[in-house]
């Protein structure tokens, strides 16, 4: 069994999400760190995050996973739906700070939500 390198490779990881405000594609992640782990790695590193409350993943365009940090009003609420935004020109994903409530749904029970909103970002609508 693969010894999981704790320090040096979730150092890595958490670097990566300290310098950027906007979710990042586990393929680009897996991508951008093949020379200093590998893919498996990656992925219970993300998997460890997520149990953890630091980080969320979503589904964005084309069915690729995307993670982002979870702010703290989120980790703390894990009950609050919030939409994700992918830029259909850029493809940059981001989550947004805006509260979704779904509404009940008759003789279902709803445990979770997924909102993709595409469209252009900030940088690509101007
Ligand atoms: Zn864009
Ligand atoms: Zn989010």
């Amino acid at each position: 069994m693969e010894i999981f390198r704790k320090t040096k490779s979730l150092q890595i990881i958490l670097e990566a999400f300290a310098h950027s405000n906007h979710a990042l594609s586990v393929a680009e992640l897996v991508k951008q760190f093949k020379e200093d782990m590998n893919k498996t790695t990656v992925y219970r590193i993300l998997e460890r995050l997520e149990k953890t409350g630091f980080l969320h993943s979503f589904t964005g365009k084309d069915g690729l996973r995307w993670v982002a940090r979870c702010k703290d009003e989120y980790a703390s609420n894990h009950t609050t739906n919030h939409p994700h935004f992918q830029c259909q020109e850029c493809g940059k994903s981001e989550c947004l700070t805006i509260d979704i409530s779904i509404p009940p749904v008759p003789n279902h029970k709803v445990i979770s939500a997924n909102l993709l909103l595409i469209g252009q970002c900030e940088d690509c609508l101007y």
